[in-house]
């Protein structure tokens, strides 16, 4: 069954190309042109994703999402936004937004996109982590996490990490594809207490990436620029589906 995405975008050309786009890649596609409409059908029907534009008349995309939000609906959502508004996608990624798109954007990453929030998803009931006689191993590509033992293996080999490097590691690992913010980082390993800048974040990742080097390029760990990070896994090519 094809999977149903909303689309919430108030200017026709653009909502008409993403929705042409998808339609292609096998997605039913809706589109309404504001946000109390786009609200109701988010709460009272089921779609794979919500692709969300943040300047709508009247109800604007981030009380959207908010409400949306509150209805527990925990269908994920892709902002469309306007270049250099670096703000309103860390404002949109707090309030439970999952990803976000540039305008203008190309087909290719619309896609892209689109299939990693749907992977993430699903992976929410079926997540990269899978039991091993009764212990937890997180597994993407060539790396695998022991968290009971904060041991992780890359292409085969024991990598030692200091304690905060693993728990940044296995925090981005536990949500492939997905952007997680300095801030979501900060609190969820140092604390909220802590005094810190967000320059120890950063410091840690690249460390971990040096450390992840040993990995056939499969797992690494990518910036976004104001933003934060995301882990991305790349297929092997001979690996076929999306
Ligand atoms: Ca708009």
């Amino acid at each position: 069954m094809a999977d149903k995405v909303l689309i919430i975008e108030d200017e026709p050309t653009l909502a008409r190309l993403v929705s042409y786009n998808l339609s292609q890649e096998g997605y039913e596609a809706e589109v309404v042109g504001n946000g109390a409409e786009g609200l109701h059908r988010a709460v009272n029907d089921n779609y794979a994703i919500i692709f969300l534009d943040l300047m709508l008349p009247g109800m604007n995309g981030f009380e959207v999402l908010q409400k949306i939000r509150q209805h527990a609906v925990k269908t994920p959502v892709i902002i469309l936004t306007a270049r250099n508004a670096e703000e309103e996608v860390v404002q949109g990624l707090q309030m439970g937004a999952d990803d976000y798109i540039t305008k203008p954007f190309g087909v290719a990453e619309l896609l892209a996109r689109a299939s990693a929030v749907l992977r993430r998803s699903r992976n929410e009931e079926n997540k990269p982590a899978v039991s091993v006689g009764g212990e937890k191993v997180i597994a993407l590509g060539d790396l695998q996490i022991y968290p009971d033992r904060y041991e992780v293996f890359v292409n085969g080999q024991w990598i030692t990490l200091r304690p905060k490097e693993f728990e940044v590691l296995l925090y981005l690992a536990e949500r492939p594809g997905i952007v997680i913010t300095r801030d979501d980082l900060m609190n969820v390993v140092w604390g909220f207490d802590y005094i810190g800048g967000q320059r120890t974040v950063d410091v840690h990742v690249s460390s971990l990436r040096k450390k992840l080097e040993l990995s056939q390029q499969t797992v690494q760990i990518e910036s976004i620029r104001g933003v934060g990070y995301k882990l991305i896994v790349n297929r092997k090519p001979s690996s076929p589906g999306r």
